[in-house]
C-alpha cells in the first residue's frame, strides 16, 4: 500500500513530467472511479484544462488544474498512477487515461477498485471532507517531539495504533509504523500514555528518519508499487522488520516476532523493542 514516501514520489515524477501539458481527452473506462461532485460530467470538466503543479497530503495526491479546479487521488490499497506513452499497452484494471498535449498518457489503474479521483473546486480544498480530516504532516515543521508528546498524553491505545491514525499523523502506514517503533526501540503494543520523554523524542525522530529515507529510497516495492514512471522502489532492501517475521534482528540477533494491532500485523524485535 502507498505510504507517504511512495505518494510523494509518484508527485515529484508527475510533478516533473506532467506540469504544463494540457488535457487532450479523458477516457473514462470505469465511471464509478472517476467521481465528478458536483459537475455534471467528469470528462467534459477535464478537457482543456492544464496541470499546474503535484501536491500530496497523507496518502493523498492532489493535482492543480487551471481554470480552478483540482484531483484528489487516494491510491488506496493498489492505486498508481503512471505516465506513460500510448505505445505502452494499456494494462488490466486501467480505469481513467488522460491524453495529454504531448501526445503523452497519464493513466490511473487500481486492480481493487478502493481508490478513485474526485474533482473539487480549488478554493473548496481547504474545506473537502477527506483532506480536513487528516492530521499533521510528520515531515513538516509543525511535527516537533513536544506534539508527539502532546498526541501521547493520556492516550490508552497502543502506540502502533495511534501513529496509523491518519487524523493524528497523516501518511504513516504499517511499513513505516514498524520500522520508526523498531529504530526508536519503542514496542509496537505499549499503551501510548506510557512513553517516556526519552523514548517521544526518539520515535520523533525515528518517525521523520523512515520517511525521509523512504523518499531517498523511491519508495517501498513489495507488490504493486510503482512510481509515476513505472518504476520499482529500492527501499525495500533496507528494511529492519517489516516483511521480516521470523528473520534475525540486525540489531542484536534475535529472532523479529509478530502480532496483531487494529487487524494489522506488526513485526518487532522481542530485546529491542522491550515491551516495558
Ligand atoms: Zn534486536
Amino acid at each position: 500500500m502507498p505510504e507517504l514516501p511512495e505518494v510523494e514520489i509518484v508527485r515529484q515524477s508527475l510533478e516533473v513530467r506532467v506540469t504544463g501539458l494540457k488535457i487532450e481527452e479523458v477516457k473514462v473506462l470505469t465511471p464509478s472511479v472517476a467521481r465528478s461532485g458536483e459537475f455534471s460530467d467528469f470528462r467534459e470538466i477535464l478537457l482543456g484544462k492544464i496541470f499546474r503543479a503535484f501536491k500530496r497530503r497523507g496518502k493523498y495526491l492532489i493535482a492543480h488544474l487551471s481554470e480552478g479546479i483540482s484531483l484528489v487521488a487516494h491510491l488506496r490499497m493498489t492505486g498508481r498512477w503512471v505516465y506513460t506513452t500510448p505505445e505502452i499497452p494499456v494494462p488490466k484494471h486501467t480505469h481513467i487515461i488522460f491524453v495529454l498535449s504531448n501526445g503523452a498518457e497519464l493513466r490511473f489503474t487500481d486492480i481493487r477498485r478502493f481508490g478513485g479521483i474526485d474533482i473539487v473546486l480549488t478554493d473548496f480544498l481547504p474545506q473537502y471532507k477527506s483532506l480536513t480530516k487528516l492530521g499533521v504532516e510528520p515531515l513538516s515543521e509543525e511535527f516537533t517531539s513536544e506534539y508527539l508528546g502532546a498526541l501521547v498524553k493520556n492516550k490508552k491505545l497502543k502506540i502502533k495504533a495511534l501513529i496509523l491514525d491518519q487524523t493524528r499523523l497523516a501518511g504513516l502506514g504499517n511499513i513505516y509504523a514498524d520500522e520508526a517503533l523498531f529504530l526508536a526501540g519503542v514496542n509496537p503494543q505499549r499503551e501510548a500514555s506510557t512513553l517516556r520523554e526519552p523514548e517521544i523524542i526518539q520515535l520523533h525522530g525515528a518517525i521523520r528518519e523512515v520517511l525521509e529515507k523512504g523518499i531517498a529510497n523511491k519508495g517501498t516495492s513489495f507488490s504493486d508499487y510503482v512510481d509515476g514512471e513505472g518504476n520499482r522502489g529500492q527501499n525495500q532492501l533496507s528494511l529492519n522488520v517489516y516483511g521480516r517475521y521470523g528473520e534475525h534482528c540486525n540489531n542484536c540477533g534475535t529472532t523479529l516476532a509478530k502480532l496483531k494491532i487494529g487487524g494489522r500485523t506488526s513485526v518487532y524485535c522481542p530485546l529491542c523493542q522491550n515491551p516495558e
